[in-house]
Protein backbone atom coordinates (compact mmCIF):
# COMPACT_ATOMS: atom_id res chain seq x y z
CA UNK A 1 0.00 0.00 0.00
CA UNK A 2 2.63 2.49 0.63
CA UNK A 3 4.61 1.53 -2.41
CA UNK A 4 5.21 4.72 -4.27
CA UNK A 5 4.26 6.73 -2.02
CA UNK A 6 6.67 10.15 -1.73
CA UNK A 7 8.11 10.78 2.05
CA UNK A 8 9.80 13.93 3.49
CA UNK A 9 11.58 12.80 6.92
CA UNK A 10 13.03 15.93 8.73
CA UNK A 11 16.15 15.57 10.23
CA UNK A 12 16.96 12.27 8.57
CA UNK A 13 20.18 12.73 7.79
CA UNK A 14 21.31 10.93 11.67
CA UNK A 15 18.79 8.99 14.68
CA UNK A 16 15.65 8.12 14.84
CA UNK A 17 14.63 10.51 11.29
CA UNK A 18 17.06 7.74 9.68
CA UNK A 19 15.81 4.97 10.68
CA UNK A 20 11.95 6.52 9.94
CA UNK A 21 13.13 6.86 6.31
CA UNK A 22 15.02 3.35 6.05
CA UNK A 23 11.70 2.01 7.68
CA UNK A 24 9.74 3.62 5.26
CA UNK A 25 11.93 2.88 2.09
CA UNK A 26 11.67 -0.76 2.88
CA UNK A 27 7.53 -0.54 2.23
CA UNK A 28 8.53 1.29 -1.00
CA UNK A 29 8.58 4.80 -0.50
CA UNK A 30 10.15 6.99 -2.39
CA UNK A 31 11.82 8.96 0.17
CA UNK A 32 13.10 12.47 0.45
CA UNK A 33 16.15 13.39 3.29
CA UNK A 34 16.71 16.13 4.94
CA UNK A 35 19.20 17.45 7.65
CA UNK A 36 22.69 18.80 8.13
CA UNK A 37 25.83 16.55 7.40
CA UNK A 38 28.84 16.33 5.33
CA UNK A 39 28.02 16.33 1.73
CA UNK A 40 29.69 13.26 0.53
CA UNK A 41 28.00 11.09 3.58
CA UNK A 42 24.55 12.56 2.67
CA UNK A 43 25.21 11.94 -1.22
CA UNK A 44 26.46 8.12 0.11
CA UNK A 45 23.63 7.84 1.84
CA UNK A 46 21.61 8.83 -1.36
CA UNK A 47 23.11 6.22 -3.10
CA UNK A 48 23.13 2.89 -0.67
CA UNK A 49 19.53 3.47 0.20
CA UNK A 50 18.29 3.71 -3.59
CA UNK A 51 20.33 0.85 -4.28
CA UNK A 52 19.34 -1.58 -0.97
CA UNK A 53 15.80 -0.64 -1.56
CA UNK A 54 15.13 0.54 -4.94
CA UNK A 55 13.13 3.33 -4.56
CA UNK A 56 14.11 7.42 -5.71
CA UNK A 57 15.81 8.93 -2.64
CA UNK A 58 16.14 12.80 -2.79
CA UNK A 59 17.87 15.38 -0.67
CA UNK A 60 16.66 18.48 0.39
CA UNK A 61 19.43 20.65 2.64
CA UNK A 62 17.12 23.16 3.92
CA UNK A 63 17.87 24.84 7.78
CA UNK A 64 14.34 24.45 9.13
CA UNK A 65 15.02 27.74 10.61
CA UNK A 66 14.43 29.44 7.55
CA UNK A 67 10.37 29.86 6.44
CA UNK A 68 11.90 30.93 3.18
CA UNK A 69 13.74 28.20 2.55
CA UNK A 70 11.13 25.73 3.62
CA UNK A 71 8.64 28.00 1.51
CA UNK A 72 10.89 27.24 -1.41
CA UNK A 73 11.09 23.33 -0.61
CA UNK A 74 7.34 23.29 -0.62
CA UNK A 75 6.97 24.67 -4.01
CA UNK A 76 10.03 22.67 -5.22
CA UNK A 77 8.56 19.57 -4.31
CA UNK A 78 4.75 19.88 -5.19
CA UNK A 79 6.49 20.64 -8.41
CA UNK A 80 6.95 17.12 -8.42
CA UNK A 81 3.76 15.90 -7.60
CA UNK A 82 3.84 16.70 -3.97
CA UNK A 83 4.74 14.92 -0.60
CA UNK A 84 2.04 12.14 0.73
CA UNK A 85 3.66 11.46 4.25
CA UNK A 86 5.31 14.05 5.98
CA UNK A 87 7.40 13.22 9.08
CA UNK A 88 7.90 16.01 11.67
CA UNK A 89 11.27 14.83 13.12
CA UNK A 90 14.14 17.08 12.88
CA UNK A 91 15.47 18.57 16.50
CA UNK A 92 17.62 19.67 18.97
CA UNK A 93 18.31 19.24 22.20
CA UNK A 94 19.92 22.28 25.02
CA UNK A 95 19.78 21.43 28.76
CA UNK A 96 20.44 24.58 31.08
CA UNK A 97 18.57 26.10 34.43
CA UNK A 98 16.36 28.21 33.31
CA UNK A 99 17.97 31.40 34.55
CA UNK A 100 20.41 31.25 32.66
CA UNK A 101 18.73 29.69 29.57
CA UNK A 102 20.57 31.35 26.52
CA UNK A 103 17.94 32.93 24.68
CA UNK A 104 19.00 31.86 20.98
CA UNK A 105 18.95 28.75 22.08
CA UNK A 106 14.90 29.18 23.19
CA UNK A 107 14.62 30.41 19.76
CA UNK A 108 16.31 27.78 18.16
CA UNK A 109 13.93 24.83 19.68
CA UNK A 110 11.01 26.35 19.41
CA UNK A 111 11.65 26.91 15.84
CA UNK A 112 13.30 24.08 15.23
CA UNK A 113 10.17 22.11 16.87
CA UNK A 114 7.14 23.65 16.70
CA UNK A 115 7.35 26.34 14.09
CA UNK A 116 8.93 23.87 11.29
CA UNK A 117 6.35 21.58 11.82
CA UNK A 118 3.63 24.22 11.54
CA UNK A 119 5.06 25.62 8.54
CA UNK A 120 5.53 22.65 6.83
CA UNK A 121 1.96 20.87 7.74
CA UNK A 122 0.64 24.60 6.24
CA UNK A 123 2.25 23.83 2.78
CA UNK A 124 2.26 20.27 2.33
CA UNK A 125 -1.68 19.30 3.93
CA UNK A 126 -2.97 21.14 0.65
CA UNK A 127 -1.97 18.65 -1.77
CA UNK A 128 -2.79 15.72 0.42
CA UNK A 129 -6.42 16.97 1.28
CA UNK A 130 -6.73 17.31 -2.81
CA UNK A 131 -5.14 13.55 -3.09
CA UNK A 132 -7.75 12.50 0.08
CA UNK A 133 -4.85 11.19 1.39
CA UNK A 134 -2.15 11.63 3.64
CA UNK A 135 -0.14 10.63 6.72
CA UNK A 136 1.91 13.56 8.67
CA UNK A 137 3.75 11.88 11.84
CA UNK A 138 5.04 14.00 14.29
CA UNK A 139 8.04 13.03 16.34
CA UNK A 140 7.48 14.65 20.02
CA UNK A 141 9.11 13.04 22.89
CA UNK A 142 7.58 11.75 26.49
CA UNK A 143 8.73 15.26 27.35
CA UNK A 144 5.70 16.04 25.51
CA UNK A 145 3.30 14.32 28.35
CA UNK A 146 5.84 15.09 31.81
CA UNK A 147 8.55 17.59 32.28
CA UNK A 148 12.12 17.36 33.22
CA UNK A 149 14.05 20.22 34.63
CA UNK A 150 16.16 22.07 32.94
CA UNK A 151 14.38 21.36 29.22
CA UNK A 152 12.19 24.12 29.36
CA UNK A 153 12.69 25.08 25.62
CA UNK A 154 11.99 21.36 24.78
CA UNK A 155 9.31 20.58 27.34
CA UNK A 156 7.61 23.63 25.76
CA UNK A 157 7.99 22.72 21.91
CA UNK A 158 7.19 19.17 22.32
CA UNK A 159 4.29 19.94 24.60
CA UNK A 160 3.01 22.69 21.87
CA UNK A 161 3.70 20.05 19.20
CA UNK A 162 1.37 17.65 21.34
CA UNK A 163 -1.54 20.53 20.50
CA UNK A 164 -0.66 20.97 17.19
CA UNK A 165 -1.24 17.68 16.04
CA UNK A 166 -4.41 17.42 17.75
CA UNK A 167 -5.67 20.72 16.14
CA UNK A 168 -4.51 19.31 12.63
CA UNK A 169 -5.92 16.04 12.92
CA UNK A 170 -9.09 17.75 13.30
CA UNK A 171 -8.87 20.44 10.89
CA UNK A 172 -8.00 17.39 8.08
CA UNK A 173 -9.99 14.76 9.29
CA UNK A 174 -12.47 14.41 6.89
CA UNK A 175 -10.16 14.67 3.81
CA UNK A 176 -8.42 11.19 4.46
CA UNK A 177 -5.18 12.99 6.12
CA UNK A 178 -4.33 11.66 9.77
CA UNK A 179 -2.10 13.57 12.10
CA UNK A 180 -0.78 11.74 14.87
CA UNK A 181 2.29 12.34 17.40
CA UNK A 182 4.57 9.63 18.75
CA UNK A 183 6.41 10.46 22.37
CA UNK A 184 9.80 8.02 22.47
CA UNK A 185 11.61 8.01 25.87
CA UNK A 186 15.25 7.88 25.81
CA UNK A 187 16.77 6.62 22.15
CA UNK A 188 20.71 6.46 22.33
CA UNK A 189 20.79 9.28 18.90
CA UNK A 190 24.23 11.21 19.06
CA UNK A 191 21.38 13.71 20.00
CA UNK A 192 20.75 11.66 23.67
CA UNK A 193 25.04 11.41 23.78
CA UNK A 194 25.49 15.37 23.89
CA UNK A 195 23.49 15.45 26.53
CA UNK A 196 24.87 13.72 28.77
CA UNK A 197 27.95 15.65 29.74
CA UNK A 198 25.66 19.12 30.13
CA UNK A 199 22.69 17.05 32.05
CA UNK A 200 25.94 15.72 34.50
CA UNK A 201 27.00 19.45 35.04
CA UNK A 202 23.41 20.71 35.44
CA UNK A 203 22.88 18.52 38.15
CA UNK A 204 26.44 17.63 39.37
CA UNK A 205 26.63 13.78 39.13
CA UNK A 206 28.26 11.88 36.39
CA UNK A 207 27.57 10.36 32.79
CA UNK A 208 26.96 7.23 34.32
CA UNK A 209 24.57 8.56 36.67
CA UNK A 210 22.90 10.64 34.27
CA UNK A 211 22.39 7.11 31.94
CA UNK A 212 21.43 4.80 34.89
CA UNK A 213 19.19 7.23 36.84
CA UNK A 214 18.08 10.24 34.89
CA UNK A 215 17.64 8.41 31.41
CA UNK A 216 17.04 5.05 32.49
CA UNK A 217 15.50 5.84 35.99
CA UNK A 218 12.00 6.41 34.62
CA UNK A 219 11.87 3.79 32.03
CA UNK A 220 10.74 0.50 33.49
CA UNK A 221 12.11 -1.41 31.10
CA UNK A 222 15.71 -0.02 31.75
CA UNK A 223 16.21 -0.15 28.38
CA UNK A 224 17.09 3.28 25.44
CA UNK A 225 14.02 2.95 23.01
CA UNK A 226 15.47 1.16 19.49
CA UNK A 227 15.23 3.64 16.40
CA UNK A 228 13.52 0.54 14.72
CA UNK A 229 10.96 0.45 16.83
CA UNK A 230 9.67 4.13 16.24
CA UNK A 231 10.42 2.97 12.17
CA UNK A 232 8.27 0.41 12.69
CA UNK A 233 5.78 2.54 14.55
CA UNK A 234 5.72 5.13 11.80
CA UNK A 235 5.28 2.85 9.12
CA UNK A 236 1.98 1.05 10.68
CA UNK A 237 0.36 4.72 10.92
CA UNK A 238 0.72 5.22 7.43
CA UNK A 239 -0.94 1.90 6.65
CA UNK A 240 -4.76 1.19 6.41
CA UNK A 241 -4.81 -0.49 9.83
CA UNK A 242 -4.25 2.93 11.08
CA UNK A 243 -6.59 4.96 9.26
CA UNK A 244 -9.01 6.15 12.27
CA UNK A 245 -6.04 6.30 14.30
CA UNK A 246 -5.97 10.46 14.14
CA UNK A 247 -5.33 13.24 16.63
CA UNK A 248 -3.11 10.75 18.84
CA UNK A 249 -0.32 11.30 20.92
CA UNK A 250 1.69 7.93 21.91
CA UNK A 251 4.29 7.02 24.10
CA UNK A 252 7.23 4.66 23.48
CA UNK A 253 8.85 5.22 25.99
CA UNK A 254 9.00 2.07 28.29
CA UNK A 255 6.40 3.05 30.67
CA UNK A 256 8.41 6.39 31.88
CA UNK A 257 5.01 8.18 31.24
CA UNK A 258 2.56 5.75 33.14
CA UNK A 259 3.98 6.31 36.30
P1 LIG B 1 19.84 13.44 16.02
O1 LIG B 1 20.71 14.53 16.57
O2 LIG B 1 20.44 12.08 15.82
O3 LIG B 1 19.17 13.90 14.66
C1 LIG B 1 18.62 15.18 14.49
C2 LIG B 1 18.42 15.44 13.02
O4 LIG B 1 17.88 16.78 12.88
C3 LIG B 1 19.72 15.42 12.22
O5 LIG B 1 19.47 14.85 10.94
C4 LIG B 1 20.07 16.90 12.07
O6 LIG B 1 20.89 17.19 10.94
C5 LIG B 1 18.67 17.48 11.91
N1 LIG B 1 18.62 18.92 12.18
C6 LIG B 1 19.08 19.58 13.27
N2 LIG B 1 18.88 20.91 13.12
C7 LIG B 1 18.27 21.07 11.91
C8 LIG B 1 17.81 22.21 11.18
N3 LIG B 1 17.92 23.45 11.66
N4 LIG B 1 17.25 22.00 9.96
C9 LIG B 1 17.15 20.75 9.45
N5 LIG B 1 17.55 19.65 10.10
C10 LIG B 1 18.11 19.81 11.31
O7 LIG B 1 18.59 13.37 17.02
P2 LIG B 1 17.50 12.23 17.32
O8 LIG B 1 17.73 11.73 18.69
O9 LIG B 1 17.42 11.25 16.20
O10 LIG B 1 16.18 13.12 17.40
C11 LIG B 1 15.21 13.16 16.38
C12 LIG B 1 13.89 13.65 16.95
O11 LIG B 1 13.46 12.73 17.96
C13 LIG B 1 13.97 15.03 17.63
O12 LIG B 1 12.83 15.78 17.34
C14 LIG B 1 14.00 14.67 19.10
O13 LIG B 1 13.49 15.71 19.89
C15 LIG B 1 13.12 13.46 19.13
N6 LIG B 1 13.32 12.60 20.29
C16 LIG B 1 14.54 12.06 20.55
C17 LIG B 1 14.69 11.25 21.66
C18 LIG B 1 16.00 10.61 22.01
O14 LIG B 1 16.11 10.09 23.13
N7 LIG B 1 16.98 10.58 21.12
C19 LIG B 1 13.59 11.02 22.52
C20 LIG B 1 12.38 11.59 22.22
C21 LIG B 1 12.25 12.38 21.10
Amino acid sequence: MLRGKKALVTGSTSGIGLAIAKSLAEQGCHIILNGFGEAKAIEDLQRDMARDYKVDVTFEGVDLTDVSGMEAMAKRLDQKGGVDILVNNAGVQFVNPIETFPVAKWDLIIALSLSAPFHLTRLLLPAMRQRKWGRIVNIASAHALVASPFKSAYVSAKHGLAGLTKVVALEAAEDGVTCNALCPGYVHTPLVDAQIDDTAKARGITREAVIRDVMLGPQATKKFVRTDEIGGFVVFLCSASADSITGAVMPIDGAWTSQ
